[in-house]
């Protein structure tokens, strides 16, 4: 099983990494050489070296607790037969954007990389606030690194491609 990377503030676009040789006092916060910030709070906050590596802070703005999910399901019934279809000819098919729409919006006490551990272990049913049925979608949000799960007749797959503003609006 691959798993999935818990997203820290070095990967988080917000993070300001103070390149300047003496400190400097930018919008209230008194900036130290090679130190990193957070921007998204109100004022620039020092971010300590631990979160760099292991998780983000427990105050970090961008942080869904409990995550956000969604559920795509499809957008028609022609997109539902086609894709059936292309299914029963190929043996595998992706999920493709244009077909899909939100069918559940809701929220799930799991990060996706504790939902991906639970589908290993488990299997297909999780407790998800909704039923999913096969290929549909599964987008878990946790304001950082959101992931997408594809429910096939062989359980989850990560869904690394599908872009959930790409699908057809409500
Ligand atoms: S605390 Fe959150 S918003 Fe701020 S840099 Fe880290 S991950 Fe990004």
């Amino acid at each position: 099983m691959k798993d999935i990377r818990i997203p820290t503030c070095m990967d988080c676009p917000c993070r300001l990494d103070y390149e300047g040789s003496i400190g400097q006092i930018r919008d209230g916060t008194r900036m130290k050489p090679f130190e990193r910030y957070c921007t998204a709070t109100k004022r620039p906050k020092l971010i300590r070296k631990g979160y760099m590596i292991r998780k983000p802070p427990s105050w970090c703005p961008k942080r869904k607790d409990p995550c956000e999910v969604r559920v795509f399901g499809f957008a028609s019934d022609e997109a539902e037969q086609m894709h059936y279809f292309r299914a029963a000819t190929s043996g595998k098919v992706s999920p493709q954007e244009h077909r899909y729409k939100p069918v559940f919006t809701g929220t799930i006490p799991l990060t996706p990389r504790e939902f991906w551990r639970r589908c290993h272990e488990y299997g297909a049913d999780l407790g998800l606030p909704t039923k999913v049925e096969l290929y549909q979608v599964v987008e878990i949000d946790d304001g950082l690194k959101p992931v997408c799960f594809y429910l096939t007749p062989n359980g989850y797959q990560m869904e690394t491609l599908f872009d959930p503003n790409k699908t057809k609006k409500e």
